[in-house]
């Protein structure tokens, strides 16, 4: 017999990242526009390039295993101890670390679909069983069918807000009234990758949450706002003993130094980086304010990317139309289209695809 990947492996859904610019594309005259993984357009901050230059002087040398001076400088952002930050590469790597810690083969994670490409993916590598509740019509989360689809074998619940990729967020007082109603038993991870984009009292508080709801997790990253998606980086903010566990289902060493040093210097210049989310909300607004103008119906967005809702024939047009004109988009088969919110060239570009695409509508 040859060697066998487990029945869970073979049947995973793939991850598909969003796509890339070839080399022959990145040599053509037309730029290519990079809008479909939710990145950050802007080149690193200076405080973390240069903080990324003085650790790779000491590649050499393994980092620090449990970060302690990345986590003590998150906890004195947010105002807990570092008993309660766990850190690791991207919070997808931190995800991973959560649900391998709590869920048994068999037990069940419950979560919005569509949501994040990698809550199934992670679920279900760990044995566990992912429950998808479907979006409201208003593309948000559906609490109450959420909270309906609990069993005795729900061990985790992942809410994403703002949701990616449609951007609609989840309201402090319902997220309230869910955990109230949840058992307590059960780990609700609030997944704000996003958080930083959001418009204030757009969604909830969450470390007021967390604070009266001890079964609470956040999630956040340095990937997004902060711009350090190719360094890995990413945390999460439990109970001393979530943490404390999520800290011991970590990879050894798998924080950089490289990232836990620009992860400081980037919390270290947090101005500068709210003055670049907020050139992204105000061109948000402007790109949503001419869409509706020219019909295009699409719920608020409170992340750095719109969301357009497409059957398959709209969204392959689309697709084709943006391939065309050299903008990378995330297209979800089925669902539709996700836009990265980027610097006013960009934007203005995906506005005109949008333009024409509407004219050759009528
Ligand atoms: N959560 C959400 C909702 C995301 O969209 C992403 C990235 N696409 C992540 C988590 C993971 O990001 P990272 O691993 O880079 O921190």
């Amino acid at each position: 017999a040859r060697p066998a990947l487990r029945g869970a492996v073979s049947g995973l859904p793939s991850y598909v990242p969003g796509r890339r610019a070839s080399s022959a594309e990145r040599g053509a005259v037309v730029d290519i526009a990079a809008l479909a993984s939710n990145e950050s357009h802007y080149e690193p901050l200076p405080a973390a390039a240069a903080a990324v230059a003085e650790a790779a002087a000491r590649m050499n040398r393994y980092p620090d295993m449990a970060a302690v001076g990345l986590r003590e400088r998150i906890a004195a952002q947010l105002g807990v101890t570092a008993a309660e930050v766990a850190v690791g590469p991207g919070s997808v790597g931190v995800l991973q670390q959560i649900i391998t810690g709590l869920c048994d083969a068999g037990d069940e994670v419950v979560f919005a679909w569509r949501s994040f490409e990698a809550y199934p993916i992670l679920v279900e590598l760990a044995g566990a069983r992912s429950v998808r509740v479907p979006l409201d019509d208003a593309e948000g989360h559906d609490l109450d069918a959420m909270a309906a689809a609990v069993t005795e074998r729900t061990r985790v619940i992942l809410l994403c807000t703002p949701n990616n990729p449609t951007g609609v967020p989840i309201a402090h007082d319902r997220l309230e009234a869910f955990l109230r109603s949840v058992r307590s038993g059960v780990l609700v991870v609030i997944d704000e990758a996003y958080v930083e984009y959001a418009d204030a009292g757009s969604g909830p508080d969450s470390l007021a949450l967390y604070r009266a709801y001890p079964n609470v997790c956040i999630l956040r990253t340095f990937s997004k706002a902060y711009g350090l998606a190719g360094l890995r980086v990413g945390y999460a903010v439990a109970a001393p003993d979530i943490a404390d566990g999520l800290r011991r289902t970590a990879l050894p060493f798998a924080v950089t130094a490289l990232a836990q040093q620009a992860a400081i210097a980037s919390l270290d210049a947090s101005d500068e980086m709210q003055a670049r989310v907020a050139a992204v909300r105000d061109e948000r607004a402007r790109m949503a304010a001419r869409l509706e103008a020219l019909g295009w119906k699409l719920q608020p967005s409170q992340g750095n990317f719109l969301w357009i809702r497409a059957d398959d024939e709209l969204r392959t047009r689309l697709v084709a139309a943006f391939d065309q004109a050299g903008i990378m988009v995330r297209a979800y088969q089925g669902d539709g289209i996700r836009i990265t919110v980027a610097d006013p060239a960009s934007n203005d570009r995906v506005l005109t695809v949008l333009e024409n695409s509407v004219l050759e509508a009528h």
